[in-house]
C-alpha cells in the first residue's frame, strides 16, 4: 500500500508503517521475494493471558504479548512496555523496528519486544510486580541471555527489570543477570544507561546541527515527552548549550523563549505533579505547542505525533525522532519535501539498545566499566552510524529513512543468506 492511498486510521497502525517502510527500502534494494518475506514476518509471536490476584482480593486477567521479529543477527532484543494502549499489531511494529535499530547500530541483536495492556497508573506496587513476574514466567522458555534479552519501555523501569531477573533467575536455579538489561546498578546494571538514549539522541542532534551549520547556542529546542528519553535529552542539549524553548507533556506545554531550566522543571514537576505553571514561562496549549518555530523538534513520547494531517505545520530545521515511530511514513514525504532534516528513530534512539549490549557484555564478563569508558564508546558508535546513514542517503539520493532502513536490511539479509536456511 502506498502511503497516500492510506487513511488516517491506517496511516497510524504502527505495523501497516513498518512494512510501508520496510516495502520501500527492499524494493530500492531490490530484493530477493523470498528473503523479503523472511524478513517481513515476525518469527515468533507469543501471546499470554495471565492471572494476576489484585489487592482487594479479586482476580483479574491481562493480556501480554513478547514478539520477536528477527533472530537472524543475535538473540532478540527490546523492550516491555506496559499501557492501555498496546495491541498486537504495535508491539509486532515495535519489534521489527529493534531488529533494524540494532543493525543500523551494528551489535549483535536480533529484535523483539514486549507489551502488556494495563494501566500503571491504577496499579499498586504489588500488583504491578505479580503482573510481571507471571508474565516473565508465561514466556520463559523464549528468554535467556542467548535467545532474548528484555529491557525497559514504556512505563517500565529498572525496578521492572529487577523483577524479570529475579523471576528468571528463580526459574533457572541460579542468578542470570544478562537475561535483561536496564537493571539497577547493584544487580549487574550499567553504569550510563538511564541516559544512553537520551545522550544518544544529544549526539546525532549535534551532528546534524554542525552538518546543517548551526551553532548549538543558537537552537532552539521543542520536545515533546519528558520522561526518561524527552527528560535525559533535555538536560543533556541544555549542557551541550542548546536553548530549551518549549517542553510538552500529555496535559500541557511550557514555554520560555530564553530557553527553560530543565533541572529546575523536572524538580518543578516532582514538587507539584505537572510542568504547568513552572516560574517565568507561559502555559502553552499541548496540541499547539508541536508547531512552535524552532531548529530542533525531538519527539520523545509515543508513535505518531507527526502525521499527514499536521506534517505541514512543523516548523524545525531538525527532526530528531527520540520516539519509536512519532513520524509516520506518509508525513516523512511532506517534512522531505519541506526540507526538514529527518535523523530516523532506529538511528536517534539507538542509544538505548547500545548500552543495553555493554550492559549485556558486561554481565557476561563479570567486569564492570566506567562511565567515562560507557560514553565514549557511545559516543564512537553513535557517530559512526549517523555517518553511515546520512552517507548512504547521499550517495543513493534517498531521505534519511529510507537510508537507515536499507542499510540495515542490507545487514540482517546478508546474515541469513550467510547462514542459509535450515530444513
Ligand atoms: N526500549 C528501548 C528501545 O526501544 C531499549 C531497548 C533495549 O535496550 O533493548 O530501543
Amino acid at each position: 500500500m502506498t502511503p497516500s492511498v492510506l487513511t488516517l486510521e491506517q496511516e497510524t497502525n504502527p505495523w501497516l508503517a513498518a512494512e510501508a517502510r520496510f516495502d520501500e527500502a527492499a524494493t530500492k534494494l531490490n530484493l530477493d521475494d523470498g528473503l523479503c518475506k523472511v524478513l517481513r514476518s515476525p518469527t515468533k509471536e507469543i501471546t499470554v493471558h495471565i492471572p494476576v490476584m489484585l489487592d482487594d482480593g479479586r482476580l483479574e486477567v491481562f493480556t501480554g504479548y513478547r514478539v520477536q521479529h528477527s533472530l537472524a543477527r543475535g538473540p532478540g532484543k527490546g523492550g516491555i512496555r506496559f499501557s492501555p494502549d498496546v495491541t498486537l499489531d504495535e508491539v509486532r511494529a515495535l519489534a521489527s523496528w529493534m531488529t533494524w535499530k540494532c543493525a543500523v547500530v551494528n551489535i549483535p541483536f536480533g529484535g523483539a519486544k514486549g507489551g502488556v495492556i494495563c494501566d500503571p497508573r491504577v496499579l499498586s506496587d504489588g500488583e504491578l510486580e505479580r503482573i510481571t513476574r507471571r508474565y516473565t514466567a508465561e514466556i520463559i522458555e523464549f528468554l535467556g541471555p542467548e535467545r532474548d534479552v528484555p529491557a525497559p519501555d514504556l512505563n517500565t523501569n529498572d525496578r521492572v527489570m529487577a523483577w524479570i531477573m529475579d523471576t528468571y533467575s528463580m526459574h533457572v536455579r541460579h542468578t542470570q543477570t544478562a537475561v535483561v538489561t536496564g537493571k539497577p546498578l547493584d544487580l549487574g546494571g550499567s553504569r550510563g544507561r538511564p541516559e544512553a538514549t537520551g545522550r544518544g539522541c544529544t549526539i546525532v542532534t549535534l551532528k546534524a546541527l554542525k552538518k546543517l551549520g548551526i551553532a548549538p547556542s543558537d537552537a532552539r529546542v521543542v520536545i515533546q515527552g519528558f520522561g526518561n528519553v524527552g527528560g535525559m535529552a533535555g538536560k543533556l542539549m541544555a549542557r551541550a548549550g542548546f536553548k530549551i524553548t518549549c517542553i510538552i507533556e500529555s496535559d500541557v506545554a511550557v514555554y520560555n523563549p530564553k530557553g527553560l531550566d530543565i533541572n529546575a522543571l523536572l524538580e518543578h514537576r516532582k514538587e507539584t505533579g505537572s510542568i504547568g505553571d513552572f516560574p517565568g514561562a507561559e502555559n502553552r496549549d499541548r496540541h499547539e505547542a508541536m508547531f512552535l518555530d524552532c531548529e530542533v523538534l525531538l519527539p520523545a513520547a509515543t508513535e505518531n505525533a507527526v502525521t499527514s494531517a499536521n506534517a505541514d505545520r512543523v516548523r524545525c530545521k531538525i527532526l530528531c525522532e527520540g520516539a519509536n515511530g512519532p513520524v509516520t511514513p506518509a508525513a516523512d514525504e511532506i517534512l522531505m519535501d519541506k526540507k526538514v532534516f529527518v535523523i530516523p528513530d532506529i538511528l536517534a534512539n539507538a542509544g538505548g539498545v547500545t548500552v543495553s549490549y555493554f550492559e549485556w557484555v558486561q554481565d557476561r564478563q563479570g567486569l564492570f566499566w566506567s562511565e567515562s569508558e560507557v560514553n565514549s564508546k557511545l559516543e564512537e558508535i553513535m557517530v559512526a552510524s549517523f555517518d553511515s546513514v546520512v552517507d548512504y542517503a547521499e550517495k543513493h539520493g534517498v531521505n534519511n529513512h529510507t537510508a537507515a532502513y536499507m542499510l540495515a536490511l542490507d545487514r540482517v539479509a546478508f546474515a541469513i543468506k550467510l547462514r542459509g536456511i535450515y530444513a
